[in-house]
């Protein structure tokens, strides 16, 4: 007989409500799926990967199966734009820079070409009439610009595909962290035990936990996902006087990487007038319970060298204004994980996860291709080979081979 904590059937359960959980629950509600969505802190914490004012979306990777994903996932901002009535996603272009003999800048040349991405190569001074002086580049650099590029907004999103997944009938619970999954062998349904005694069934069940996944994989399957989390900082630097205009997204200003070391990012001043986010693409390896909250000074000098290297005295590059904390969940290859679970739950139930911090942009696509398993066992038009879990099985640690440098440090 049935417990009186069990609550009834779902077809799917979807555990994690960042933007890949939420952006799940959306597709599978969609589909007609009785779908929960389970979030073990508040809806819209800051302890995860998902909040904040801006995530770049570009098309410029070095590995090239990216690019369609990004395409894609690009349409369907704007379609889910369209269907929630407000914005998420500002557009503008892509500028990639680093020293000509960078082998990762090279590939994301190659790869823009192979994609029929038109992509422009310039060199210093080029670069300079490009963007009207703001930009300045040693000698030995080149500058790649790319459309494509662009500002998500990343609670404001997750939240808009929280509302969506509720308007197309997903039941949304917070506070519900889920401390266990088993397969019931009699009824064949997937059942997902909450810390506070409750359990609700499945039929085949998502699981998108971010950094926590490593640890809730290996509880439920005895598996151990190679997703390390990293704790990182975003920092936001002020624009003198006189000059923020220059740095607008309506102005054209676009969202940039610096690539060699450390790879340093950023995106046009947006969410906060007069200040600019440059961060370092790095992080420390810690667990989610043991974060600082702070920056390594490291980090923060080599920012302060960059930013007075290429903005001279555009930008206030003495200290930063304002700093967030956040997390990566790494994959050794920085490629992520989709797969099925495997093991007693076989198809029933699928791992999004090992976003290794470049998943954001992703997430329509990610939430599209989790529903597409879950609903029928197959995503359509996407080739899942390199997000595979036995990529790394054997010996084979480090996972998918690259024949350039990894891109996210860790310190
Ligand atoms: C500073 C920073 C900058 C970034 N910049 C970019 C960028 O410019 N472009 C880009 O594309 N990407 C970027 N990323 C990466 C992107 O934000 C992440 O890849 C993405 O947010 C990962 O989402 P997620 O849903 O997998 O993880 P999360 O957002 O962490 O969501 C996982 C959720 O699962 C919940 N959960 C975990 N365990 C349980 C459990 N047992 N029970 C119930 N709930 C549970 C967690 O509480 C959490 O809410 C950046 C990330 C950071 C941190």
């Amino acid at each position: 007989m049935e417990n009186s904590n069990t609550i009834y059937t779902f077809d799917v359960i979807v555990i994690g409500a960042g933007v890949m959980g939420s952006s799940t629950a959306y597709q599978t509600a969609k589909r007609g799926l009785r779908t929960l969505l389970l979030e073990q802190f508040d809806f819209l914490h800051h302890r995860g990967s998902s909040h904040g004012e801006s995530r770049t979306i570009r098309a410029t990777y070095p590995e090239d199966y990216y690019s369609e994903m990004v395409l894609e996932s690009s349409r369907m901002w704007e379609e889910v734009e369209a269907e929630i009535g407000y914005k998420v996603y500002f557009k503008t272009n892509q500028f990639d820079m680093g020293p000509s003999d960078n082998k990762s800048l090279l590939a994301v040349v190659n790869s823009c070409r192979k994609n029929s991405i038109p992509v422009r190569v310039l060199n210093r001074d080029e670069v300079f009439q490009e963007f009207s002086g703001v930009f300045q580049i040693p000698e030995y650099w080149i500058g790649v610009v790319t459309q494509h590029g662009g500002i998500i907004k990343p609670t404001k999103a997750v939240a808009m595909f929280q509302t969506l997944g509720l308007r197309n009938g997903a039941v949304l619970r917070d506070n519900a962290q889920v401390i266990d999954i088993t397969k019931d062998e009699e009824t064949n349904e997937i059942v997902v035990f909450i810390g506070d005694g409750e359990k609700y069934r499945g039929r085949k069940c998502v699981i998108t936990a971010g950094v926590w996944t490593r640890k809730l994989v290996k509880k439920v399957r005895g598996l151990e996902l190679p997703i390390q989390p990293l704790e990182t900082t975003v920092h936001y630097w002020k624009i003198n006087e006189g000059h923020e205009d220059k740095f607008k997204i309506e102005n054209g200003f676009p969202t940039f990487a610096s690539y060699g070391e450390p790879y340093i990012y950023g995106t046009p001043s947006l969410e906060f007038p007069g200040l600019i986010k440059i961060p370092v693409h790095a992080g420390r390896a810690c667990e989610p319970e043991d974060r600082t909250w702070a920056a390594p000074a490291a980090l923060v000098n080599a920012l302060r060298e960059w930013i007075k290297g290429r903005f001279r005295d555009l930008v206030d590059g003495d200290k930063p204004v304002l700093t967030q904390s956040c997390m990566y969940s790494m994959t050794p290859d920085e490629d992520f994980v989709i797969d099925f679970l495997g093991g007693e739950f076989g198809e029933d139930a699928v791992v999004c996860g090992g976003f290794s911090g470049h998943g954001f942009k992703m997430a329509p696509v990610v939430g599209r291709i989790a529903a597409e398993l879950v609903a029928s066992g197959a995503a359509e038009g996407v080739d899942l080979t390199h997000f595979k879990i036995g990529r790394f099985e054997g010996n084979n640690f480090k996972g998918n081979v690259k024949e350039f440098d990894d891109q996210v440090k860790s310190h």
